[in-house]
């Protein structure tokens, strides 16, 4: 009799976990659960929509998907239709891969008005997540502020900034698109706290925001001056910081009203207060919590649930495959219990490539990577078949 392994989460960090297994144990027989009916966590809900290349890493997952000792079981959410007391009983293992998106708030005055968007509500209504179809009212909106340095930011405001055309080829929900087109954007600022050397933006990230048809890259070069990166700086670090003041000195020379969009970059700016007036859309992109989960023994945790919101996808990679390793390891003095099936009904892996078939497909008509389904009713009669 084989090990049962149930990973809790279908996010990267879960896919990457159940490779790594598979691949110390082909025997091992995995339970891969999630709340949403759809696999593949913030790849599918919080990478950019405009960011077709990077969505691309499912294939792999999909991959894992058709092995035959791997089970999809969507539509179950652990906490709430079954206890995680319950896994630990049944399996041989559990690894959590839930993930941390809940909005960290700002926390100053005013940072809870209606106007007030945290990054993750944005994206996920972007993005067409079942559980955030309410998007902001666009049709007023004329500046927007985008709070935060780092790669979140930069694609709220990417794709704030990016014309109907530009977003043609992505798979943003159409009523988003929609909404975005229509909106009378006129400025957005970038803010960020600390200085322009510390922004942990990626060079090609904010350098695509100088070739945007529609709006303007700018910096105050007064903001650039003494800027520089820190002696001690790991090579990496050090490239990347250098690249960025780099491109950030040619968004310096750019022209103010060359473009209809002003998308300005602003250093050395902590927001103490938000009032009404003046932004009319503000989105905080300044990080990430989230629910907890038991740490006792036979629990594993990976990815974003274990070392909180931070890494890309590829850095999911190796922290999984090793805590695959620990798990294997802990299976090894272990006999397989061999309980009974503790899960309720889901949607399995069929379920999940009926709505991928009717998301291309609605797609294929419109030019689009991917329409997707947007309510849960809709999600799964698909599923269902
Ligand atoms: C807005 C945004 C944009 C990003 N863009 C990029 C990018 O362009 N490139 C890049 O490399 N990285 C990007 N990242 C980072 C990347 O998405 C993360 O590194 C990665 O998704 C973390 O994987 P994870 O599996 O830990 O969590 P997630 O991807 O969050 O997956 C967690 C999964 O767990 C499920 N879940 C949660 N709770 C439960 C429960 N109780 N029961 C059952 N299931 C549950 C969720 O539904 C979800 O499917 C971005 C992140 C964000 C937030």
């Amino acid at each position: 009799m084989a090990h049962r392994v149930a990973i809790v989460g279908a996010g990267p960090s879960g896919f990457y976990a159940a490779d790594g297994l598979l691949r110390g144990d082909p025997d091992i027989g995995i339970d891969i659960i999630d709340r949403l009916p759809t696999p593949f966590g913030l790849v599918r809900a919080g990478v950019a929509p405009d960011h077709q290349g990077t969505k691309a890493v499912t294939r792999q997952f999909d991959r894992l998907l058709a092995h035959p000792n791997v089970r999809f079981c969507g539509n179950v959410e652990v906490g709430r239709d079954i206890g995680w007391e319950t896994l630990r009983e049944v399996y041989d293992a559990v690894v959590v891969a839930t993930g941390r998106v809940i909005d960290r708030r700002l926390g100053v005055p005013g940072d809870d008005l209606p106007h007030v968007w945290g990054s993750w509500r944005f994206v996920a209504w972007l993005n067409g997540h079942p559980d955030f179809r309410a998007g902001p009212d666009l049709s007023a909106v004329k500046r927007v502020a985008v709070i935060g340095n780092g790669n979140v930011a930069i694609d709220v405001a990417r794709v704030l900034a990016k014309s109907a055309d530009e977003m043609a080829k992505s798979d943003i929900d159409p009523q988003a698109g929609a909404a975005i087109a229509a909106a009378p954007i006129e400025a957005i600022d970038v803010i960020g706290r600390r200085g322009p050397a510390d922004a942990s933006f990626t060079n090609n990230e904010l350098a695509e925001m100088g070739r945007l048809s529609r709006a303007v890259a700018l910096v105050d070069a007064a903001s650039l001056d003494g800027a520089a990166v820190p002696a001690g700086d790991p090579t990496p670090e050090k490239l990347r910081k250098t690249k960025n003041l780099d491109i950030l000195r040619g968004f310096a020379a750019n022209r103010a009203g060359s473009k209809p969009v002003a998308l300005r970059f602003l250093f050395n700016t902590a927001p103490q207060r938000i009032e009404k007036g003046t932004y009319d859309l503000v989105v905080t992109c300044i990080g990430y919590g989230g629910a907890d989960y038991p740490k006792v023994k036979g629990v594993f945790a990976v990815g974003w649930a274990r070392r909180g919101p931070s890494g890309t996808i590829p850095t999911n990679r190796a922290d999984s495959h090793a805590v695959a390793q620990q798990v294997l390891s802990w299976l090894e003095d272990r006999a397989p219990k061999g309980g009974i099936d503790p899960l309720p009904p889901s949607t399995d892996a069929e379920g999940w490539r009926r709505i991928d078939k009717a998301e291309t497909a609605a797609g294929a008509a419109l030019g689009r990577p991917r329409v997707k389904l947007t309510d849960w009713p809709s999600l799964l009669k698909v599923a269902e078949g």
